[in-house]
């Protein structure tokens, strides 16, 4: 068993298997990535839309106000030039009740009317300020969309390609060694070739004996952690 090779060969193992872990989580991620932009750009675009149509019809309220107004004041200046010709007291009480009322429906009106053109102002600013964050969040959104759906389309066959490279690895590697790696692997996950550090196992901290310590580094032999089946190297930064 050519140790050093092993060990080359089972951790550019470990870092393919390491890759294809991250390809099939951003399967997951992905979708939901670009699911999110989406809906970003969706909840500012319904915003502005509910805006804008709030927009329209307070133009539209605020013109059948205005229309109103001018009425109301031309009536009242009808009555007020009647004022001059009356000549009963009933007549005059009369008119007094019309120019009363237009004055009260008047200022109403007029009260409205301002409350209408600030909600106007409010409503443009809004719209304005909406309509900016939509073209900012789309020139930066869109470019984002474009890669990570150009990312996702791409998974599977990153995918079949990671697997090809990992066949011409496993085909070099010893069966024995292989299985071992494979075994951990199925109940560890992805660390299964690890360092030892301060004369422990670098995956489950287990002290290791210094006598097994000396065989690993001599390196005759591939040896695995009692406690947890990894498989220990010792590298530069041992100790
Ligand atoms: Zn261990």
């Amino acid at each position: 068993m050519e140790k050093d090779k092993d060990i080359e060969m089972i951790l550019k193992l470990q870092g393919i298997d390491y890759e294809l872990g991250e390809l099939e989580r951003s399967k997951d991620y992905l979708p939901d990535m670009i699911s999110n932009l989406e809906r970003e750009m969706q909840e500012i675009s319904n915003g502005l839309e509910g805006f804008e149509k709030e927009l329209t019809e307070h133009t539209l309220l605020y013109r059948k106000l205005d229309i109103e107004l001018a009425t109301l004041n031309q009536e009242l200046a009808k009555f007020q030039k009647q004022m001059r010709d009356i000549k009963t007291n009933k007549e005059y009480d009369a008119l007094t009740n019309e120019i009363v009322n237009r004055k009260l429906k008047i200022s109403s009106t007029e009260e409205e009317i301002l409350k209408i053109l600030t909600n106007l102002d409010d409503l443009k600013e809004k719209i304005k300020q909406y309509k900016q964050k939509l073209e900012e969040m789309e020139k930066y959104n869109t470019d984002q969309l474009t890669y990570l759906k150009k990312e996702l389309s791409s998974i599977e066959d990153k995918i079949k390609i990671k697997k090809g490279e990992r066949k011409n690895v496993t085909v070099r590697i010893d069966k024995r060694l292989l299985s071992t790696y494979e075994r951990v692997k199925k109940g560890r996950g992805d660390h299964v070739v690890v360092t030892i550090k301060k004369r422990a196992c670098g995956g489950c901290f287990k002290a290791i004996p210094p006598q097994k310590i000396q065989e690993i580094r001599k390196g005759e032999q591939i040896f695995t952690c009692d406690n947890c089946g990894r498989i220990l190297i010792w590298a530069e930064d041992s100790s």
